[in-house]
């Protein structure tokens, strides 16, 4: 599996949050709602872009991951939670 990193910012569907890029961010770090936007993790090939809800978060290796459902292919995606993401929205689905 190929990681490509990208930077760039983007407009949280769901709730409009702008979110600035740091190359690994694929979920909004106030909602942690995605977009269903890569085949592989950064490449931005899928032409789906459904929107991914977050559906649960289990703590992984002492990290915590975020299980994301896409609403229009019912793809499901884990991600690690970044440290900017929101703690009590994660905890909510733990
Ligand atoms: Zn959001
Ligand atoms: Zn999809």
């Amino acid at each position: 599996m190929t990681f490509i990193k990208k930077k760039e910012d983007f407009k949280c569907d769901n709730c409009q949050t702008v979110n600035v890029g740091n190359g690994y961010t694929d979920h909004c770090k106030t909602c942690l709602w995605s977009k269903h936007v890569d085949i592989d993790p950064g490449d931005r090939e899928e032409k789906c872009l459904g929107m991914m809800k977050p559906m649960e978060c289990r703590m992984v290796n002492g990290e915590y991951r975020v299980r994301n459902k896409c609403l229009s292919c019912r793809f499901e995606r884990w991600a690690p939670v970044l440290p900017n993401d929101d703690m009590d929205t994660t905890l909510s689905l733990s």
